[in-house]
């Protein structure tokens, strides 16, 4: 792991420096609690970095907690994909809890509750107890079945457990306060009945806990400190703290808030995301266009640009939306000094050296990366005939054009100065090929300076190179996208994938699945993890070189 910056200070490490020093708690134990409903997103990753530094920082404890009280939603792969991409973001749990682990546990409380008099079985629809629950200006009324008897709730509530009842017949309520002014705070159900396996499980439970009833619980039985949430809990913390004094739970967890991670251009929500994937909008929850922490993986963004990116954008209380080109500002600074830099050639166009002699192949030398000259040397092919990019040639450019045109002569990156004597096109009038001369004097390296040139291009020499596809992307979602607005599926980029077909140099025949490139001129490429059985490179592109990004 690279070396941790000096934590920025926020809100919430400086609580937890002030309860060590208090002696309120001797160890902190964060935790990361996703609902196994979906791959993780970057906004994850903010949650993730932010738990596991806090607690590397104070020498405390994370866990790994599935929240998997709702078996509706949630899969074995989902599971399994956020275990591997936590650990690719460089992070290892101390231990790993399901949730559902502790459903013996939370029953029992339930039935704690029940005996004090603080729940009760009702059998209102769900309906009818969001009719009855009130608004911001009226208070709720209360149930008829509220003052049902203990003993009457004890009964019902194990006969809920023993499958009596159908879905929605009965629900467990918190007896709190229907006039409460936290809508939260009037008598919430605390448990359901849902005839649904569960991933963990199985057929053992036909009733289950509600998140707000659980997630106080399962932070205290895991000892659980400092509890961090997204804002949109603020108004969820005074049931949090009555579930947790109420069940007389051991140990005192405190709920804290801040702002969840919004991007523009970018949807992050799993519900949404899951709709791209069924709605086939993308190939998977790993389609490099996705924000996923997979998709970002397979796009070849890299742990460190991530959460460098997180970490940069801190920690507030106020939301607020992220501009999208700021990651990618993240993955040029780590990419910058350890990414071989090589020439690929997108939309190839022929070129013949002329008067270069035939069957002839000479070496040349070029530094990997000249920023970091650690990286060393590497030799590319060169002779009679190469390819250059199309967008390099302009029969009849514009002024202030300085790549190849007729009678222009440019320099070939690492080799020499070639000049343009001759279009070849097709029936169409398409231009195949150019025809073009070198001169020897003026090989990279020499200390040629008799004339200068203007315009310097990559190249690929023909009968070596390697064939490759190259994707390139550009943002999913078209503009403004926010969490709340309309049909977000009507904002989808029609063009977010451009497959080129091209050539890189031949050395690349040795790259790897996940290896990344600075490409001369083009940006930086991943090579994409899916597509090496084939004979073709497929190379991703994470983003290009420039940015008008300033941080
Ligand atoms: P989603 O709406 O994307 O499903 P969620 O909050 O329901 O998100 P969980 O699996 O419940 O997803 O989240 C696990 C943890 O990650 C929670 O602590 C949650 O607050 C945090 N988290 C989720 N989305 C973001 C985000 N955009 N920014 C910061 N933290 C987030
Ligand atoms: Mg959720």
């Amino acid at each position: 792991m690279e070396e941790v910056k000096a934590a920025p200070s926020n809100f919430i490490r400086n609580i937890i420096m002030e309860d060590l020093k208090s002696g309120k708690h001797k160890e902190i134990i964060t935790r990361f609690p996703p609902e196994p409903n979906g791959y993780l997103h970057i906004g994850h990753a903010k949650s993730i970095v932010l738990n596991f530094d806090l607690a590397d920082e104070f020498k405390g404890r994370t866990n790994l907690r599935f929240d998997d009280t709702n078996p509706l939603k949630e899969e074995v792969e989902y599971v399994e994909s956020i275990k591997e991409d936590v650990k690719w973001l460089g992070y290892d749990w101390d231990a790993l809890y399901f949730g559902s682990d502790f459903f013996e546990e939370m029953y029992s409380r339930a039935v704690l509750l029940i005996k004090k008099g603080k729940a009760y079985v009702c059998d209102l629809s769900a309906e009818e107890i969001r009719e009855t629950r009130g608004t911001l200006k009226e208070p709720g009324k209360e149930s008829p079945y509220r003052n049902r008897s203990v003993e009457e709730n004890l009964d019902l509530f194990e006969r809920m457990r023993k499958g009596e009842f159908k879905d929605g017949e009965k629900v467990l309520r918190a007896k709190i306060d229907m006039s409460s002014p936290n809508l939260n705070m009037r008598d919430p159900v605390i448990y359901r009945i849902a005839h649904t396996s569960h991933h963990n499980t199985g057929d053992k439970w036909c009733i289950y806990p509600m998140y707000d009833f659980a997630h106080p619980l399962e932070d205290a039985i895991e000892g659980v400190t400092h509890s961090i949430c997204t804002l949109e809990f603020e108004d969820h913390r005074p049931l949090y703290d009555w579930v947790i004094a109420e069940c007389e739970m051991e140990s005192q967890p405190h709920q804290y808030e801040f702002a969840r991670l919004n991007m523009t251009n970018t949807v992050m929500s799993k519900r949404k995301l899951k709709l791209l994937v069924d709605e086939k909008v993308v190939n998977g929850w790993d389609d490099p266009r996705m924000p996923t922490i997979s998709g970002l993986r397979r796009r070849g963004y890299t742990q460190e640009a991530i959460r460098n990116f997180v970490r940069e954008i801190g920690v507030a209380k106020a939301n607020s939306t992220v501009d999208a080109q700021m990651l990618d500002h993240f993955l040029r600074e780590d990419l910058k000094l350890k990414a071989p830099r090589t020439m690929a050639v997108l939309r190839p166009l022929k070129v013949v050296i002329t008067n270069y002699p035939e069957n002839q192949v000479e070496w040349l030398e070029a530094e990997n990366n000249p920023e970091n000259p650690e990286m060393g040397l590497r030799k590319i092919p060169f002779s009679r005939e190469i390819y250059v990019e199309q967008d390099d040639f302009m029969e009849n450019p514009p002024k202030k054009y300085f790549r190849l045109f007729p009678g222009n002569e440019v320099r070939l990156k690492h080799a020499y100065f070639i000049i343009c004597n001759e279009i070849i096109k097709d029936e169409n009038g398409n231009v195949t090929e150019l025809h073009c001369t070198y001169d020897p004097a003026t090989k990279s390296g020499s200390d040629f300076t008799e004339r200068k040139v203007k315009g310097t291009i990559h190249w690929v020499e023909a009968t070596q190179a390697v064939q490759a596809e190259f994707r390139l992307y550009e943002p999913l979602i078209l503009d403004e996208e926010n969490e709340d607005r309309g049909n977000f599926l009507d904002n989808i980029n029609p063009n977010s994938l451009e497959v080129l077909d091209g050539y890189v140099e031949p050395n690349m025949r040795e790259a790897k699945p996940q290896d990344k490139f600075q490409f001369f001129r083009h940006g930086y490429f991943n090579v994409d993890p899916k597509h090496t059985i084939t004979d073709k490179l497929v190379f991703n592109r994470v983003v290009s070189l420039k940015s008008s990004f300033k941080i």
